[in-house]
């Protein structure tokens, strides 16, 4: 049978003072909510799921998506368990697509979330056990998240990112000089 078991056992385990952002969804976030249906996030769906939940930070870095026009650019509703996962587990359309499977998040996140892979988990046969993987699979993903930040904290990527940038100082002074010359 699973692996996974009951919401006790996610909170025992992994909520460690963590809160699930599916606590503030309609029903607990243990019923379905709804497929979320449309081409574009930021003004269709995305908005809508504002609308049923209420979310409107990054669920795994906590940027606020609707503080700023910059930051609502970056608004994306990732699903929780993933695409190929469900589709591996040949779960019901209907659980993978619904709101109650979905958090808002910032692009960057929702790209890094792509790198997950759930290894130890076994097809959830209902939809309680489907939310108890879910639930497990997102606090997963955050700690992966924060351990990412911690491995690479701002000062560190900006240095690591201008180390792999071409080294263009000397043409720009030959060109700077070149400028005074004329
Ligand atoms: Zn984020």
């Amino acid at each position: 049978m699973l692996g996974v078991t009951n919401r006790m056992d996610v909170n025992s385990n992994h909520d460690q003072g963590q809160t699930l952002p599916f606590h503030a969804y309609p029903h607990q976030g243990q019923e379905l909510l709804g497929a979320v249906t449309g081409a574009n996030c930021r003004h269709e769906y995305g908005l809508r799921f504002l609308q049923i939940t209420g979310q409107h930070t990054c669920a795994y870095c906590g940027l606020n998506l609707v503080e700023t026009y910059e930051n609502w650019l970056t608004m994306a509703l990732d699903h929780v368990v993933p695409d190929n996962v469900c589709k591996a587990w040949g779960l019901p359309h209907n659980w993978k697509e619904d709101y109650s499977n979905r958090v808002l998040c910032c692009t960057a996140c929702n790209t890094f979330g792509n790198r997950y892979t759930p290894k130890e988990y076994t097809c959830p046969t209902t939809l309680e056990e489907f939310y108890a993987v879910r639930d497990r699979i997102f606090l997963e993903r955050k700690t992966l998240r924060e351990a990412e930040i911690l491995v690479y904290p701002d000062a560190d990527v900006g240095a690591m990112v201008r180390n792999h940038l071409p080294r263009s100082g000397s043409r720009e002074r030959r060109c700077s000089r070149r400028a005074m010359a004329s």
